[in-house]
């Protein structure tokens, strides 16, 4: 197994949506959103896991956020050989679809969505771009992979640069018979890619709210419900028997307030309200003060 150049984290936008879709109630909207970011999410994963199967020469970068000239484009998956680089666009969907230039049918609902070919193509320009612009001059290759085993697409022709679910282990040989190795050159363009990279902007399609909406305390590890009780180690749930180290439970539970509200102090107060669940103030000190860094005099201490 190889470790990925650049490893892949869940997009914030995603991370923040999973943890106001347990304390806040999501439009019909909302949800569709949140389930679609995570399928896409998903997908990747699943794929990561294929190309961590490579036994060939390669550097693997996964999810790239680049701008050149004021346009921003995204790589879901890069991966650098010797005399070409590879470029992944992943799709993660499901049912069957029509394929048409201006966009893909659903067969089961009718809705359309946009033909991914185009941002492949928009990828694979404003990347030649920036390689150019970066003084480099690799072969470029770009595929769209629908990992979804679920997944047909009617009427695609077959010199389409689309990989289907059933071609995914012979894209996997067809990688692993690349020939030569990376060179210092490859590492060099790698971690001035890494260096590019951007952080994703939160999204503008996020949900409004304010700490007083939200419903605090921490929920189980397992099942989300909020009904848990911290016992002398441990926080217990009382619907599914889920149990869990109480510290980990809180620090868990704060990396949500800091997600929500990066701006907001971190004290034993605030944590304590957050959690809900402890009524021992020390308890929260305790454990606030043995993960995270503090800040100021003993009585308005601050985490960070
Ligand atoms: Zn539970």
């Amino acid at each position: 197994m190889i470790v990925a150049f650049k490893e892949r984290v869940e997009p914030i936008t995603l991370s923040k949506l999973k943890v106001l879709n347990k304390r806040l109630v999501l439009s019909d909207e909302e949800k569709r959103y949140l389930s679609n970011l995570d399928k896409g999410y998903q997908g990747e994963l699943q794929f990561d896991a294929m190309t961590e199967t490579l036994t060939s020469s390669c550097l693997i970068l996964n999810e790239l956020l680049l701008e050149v000239e004021k346009a921003t484009f995204q790589i879901d998956t890069l991966i650098l050989f010797a005399d070409t680089l590879y470029i992944f666009e992943i799709k993660n969907n499901h049912g069957d679809y029509l394929y048409k230039q201006e966009g893909l049918t659903s067969l089961t609902t009718g809705a359309s969505i946009k033909n991914p070919l185009d941002q492949l193509n928009r990828t694979k320009l404003l990347f030649k771009k920036l390689l150019n612009q970066l003084g480099y001059n690799f072969k470029l290759q770009g595929s769209v992979v629908f990992v979804n085993p679920e997944f047909t697409l009617y009427q695609a022709q077959p010199d389409l640069p689309f990989i289907f679910p059933t071609q995914i282990k012979r894209l996997i040989t067809h990688l692993n018979n690349q020939l030569g190795k990376v060179s210092t050159n490859h590492y060099k363009l790698a971690n001035k890619l890494v260096s590019l990279h951007q952080t994703e902007s939160p999204s503008n399609k996020l949900p409004s709210f304010n700490y007083d909406e939200l419903k605090e305390g921490i929920t189980c590890l397992e099942c989300e419900s909020f009904s848990v009780t911290a016992s002398h180690k441990f926080l217990e749930c009382d619907d599914c028997g889920g149990r869990e180290l109480l510290e980990t439970a809180v620090i868990r539970t704060v990396e949500e307030y800091k997600l929500l509200f990066p701006n907001r102090a971190i004290t034993t107060s605030s944590v304590q309200q957050w959690c809900m669940v402890i009524e021992n103030s020390k308890r929260i000190r305790r454990i606030l003060s043995k993960y995270m860094a503090m800040e100021g005099t003993r009585k308005w201490t601050i985490y960070k």
